[in-house]
């Protein structure tokens, strides 16, 4: 039965006749409410997804503390506050988002009607890591919901306890035969990717994305890929100092440094180098305490997801110290509570892992600059990082550093927030990611555009065989 297949996978084998056997019956559905499942059908799942998260809301922030002592105020912002933003903005723009486009027509084509139509994929899988649980597992489903299409979410075994509530919310809003959750690890993702799902949509490390994508070719799934990178800020000499320090100290400290959009490293002009590492520290003292008891004691203060990202990130800072690197500030690890308390490093040489590597922490390296055409040919040189950060006052510099350079997506003056904002699209550019999430823009990645033509005078048969001199002279524009 339906409970048996929902259950966290057994042996291998066993889970890839479970899984062929749940996307059978879902795509069996999925044809049968083609029809069915309108508009209003979609808009009241998502009422009905929005009423269950807040039912849910104790539950959500029990589950974020036990995984990763997530702070409440942090699970409200980051991963409650999006998925309703974003269910709130599709119920108002799905009767839009819906509507069949006209296409305009040319003269090659006069006597036809064109259309383009929005269709739902089929049976969507939607792979979800660990460091937004909440977030990147529901917000990509309102997408896939509003867009008309089943559902498969897998979400990370690394927060297990939010897992859990994921599934138990799903449960309650939709019959498992349109949305399943199935839980478990790597063996239960790569059996998942065996199947011939419509659309895979998956969040997480740019080398996990190869494998998503190698697994989608062989069924030829669509694919958006929603990766990671590093993010490299720019502080230039004509910055506000204090917009800066606020905005770069909360999008790297939030969630401790975990958010694929998190300024990786900063490259802050060498006239104001060490006014900008004094005022960075000053801010991480006023906002989490000013010695590490009290940054401890702050709930306010996440934590590493796992001791094997706590050891990650301590080889991390012991591999820079050893090749010149300094703490300028922090750098107080305790692997009894995968602790590590906001660290400001100086000194990063191209040789250190922490230049090349996607930090994912709270450690905040500052490298001083002269020449922006040199950090301009230092980004160019690594993979198009999903977001870049400008603080600057001169629009001259800004467009420079825009024009110049390739990422998913820009702040200019401010950090993380264009992950908020509804209108724009969510994403990267290859290794940061390909296709988009957010708003109309992850209804159209889980969205078939069909195009639809329709010949209303029979003026398309002029062009038929057998091919004489007015024909050629038809096509000959
Ligand atoms: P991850 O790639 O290790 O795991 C993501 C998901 O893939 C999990 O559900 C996991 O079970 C599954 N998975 C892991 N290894 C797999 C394999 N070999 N085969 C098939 N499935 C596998 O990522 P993570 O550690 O959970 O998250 C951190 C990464 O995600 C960072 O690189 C971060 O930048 C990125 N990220 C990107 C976004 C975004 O929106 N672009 C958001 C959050 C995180």
């Amino acid at each position: 039965g339906i409970a048996e297949i929902l259950k966290p996978a057994g042996s291998p084998g066993n889970a890839i006749r479970e899984y062929d056997n749940l996307l059978a019956q879902m795509k069996a559905t999925q044809l049968a409410h083609r029809t069915q499942y309108n508009r209003n059908a979609r808009l009241d799942d998502l009422e009905r997804l929005r009423k269950a998260m807040l039912a849910h809301e104790t539950q959500i922030t029990e589950a974020c503390e036990r995984d990763f002592r997530k702070p409440a105020s942090e699970v409200k912002l980051t991963e409650i506050f999006p998925v309703l933003q974003e269910i709130r903005h599709a119920k108002r723009h799905l009767r839009q988002w819906m509507k069949p486009r006209r296409a305009s027509l040319t003269l090659s084509m006069v006597g036809t009607r064109a259309r383009v139509r929005p269709e739902a994929k089929g049976v969507c899988l939607i792979i979800a890591p660990w460091n937004y649980p909440v977030n990147l597992s529901l917000a990509p489903l309102v997408s896939a919901i509003a867009a008309g299409n089943s559902v498969v979410i897998k979400p990370s075994e690394l927060t297990p306890h939010t897992s859990g509530v994921i599934a138990d919310i799903v449960r309650e809003v939709f019959s498992p035969l349109h949305v399943a959750v199935v839980q478990g690890g790597i063996e239960t993702s790569q059996s998942l990717l065996e199947q011939p799902f419509d659309h895979i949509f998956f969040t997480g490390s740019p080398a996990v994305g190869k494998v998503v994508m190698a697994a989608a070719a062989r069924n030829l799934s669509s694919v958006t890929l929603e990766l990671g990178g590093k993010s490299p800020t720019i502080v230039g000499p004509g910055a506000n100092m204090r917009k800066a320090v606020q905005s770069i100290v909360w999008g790297k400290f939030a969630n401790n440094g975990q958010t694929c959009i998190a300024p990786d490293h900063v490259y802050v002009h060498s006239s104001i180098a060490q006014e900008f590492e004094h005022a960075v520290i000053t801010e991480i003292c006023r906002v989490y305490g000013n010695d590490n008891r009290n940054l401890k004691a702050n709930p306010d203060y996440c934590r590493i997801v796992n001791a094997r990202h706590f050891k990650r990130l301590h080889a991390l800072v012991k591999d820079a110290r050893t090749k010149g690197g300094e703490i300028a500030f922090g750098g107080e690890f305790d692997s009894s509570e995968n602790y590590i308390s906001p660290t400001v490093l100086r000194g990063m040489n191209p040789d250190m892992d922490i230049a090349e590597k996607e930090l994912f922490g709270p450690l905040l390296p500052l490298i001083p600059f002269d020449n922006l055409d040199d950090v301009i040919a230092r980004i160019n040189s690594q993979p198009k990082p999903l977001a870049l950060y400008i603080f600057e006052k001169d629009r001259g510099l800004i467009d420079r550093v825009i024009a110049n350079t390739s990422t998913g997506g820009i702040g200019i003056n401010v950090t993380v927030a264009q992950f908020l904002h509804p209108n724009l699209p969510f994403g990267g550019v290859n290794n940061s990611g390909i296709g988009a999430a957010h708003g109309e823009y992850g209804f159209r990645s889980f969205s078939h555009e069909r195009a639809i033509l329709e010949d209303r005078f029979s003026i398309l048969s002029w062009l038929y065989p057998p091919y004489t001199p007015r024909v050629r002279r038809l096509i000959d524009l």
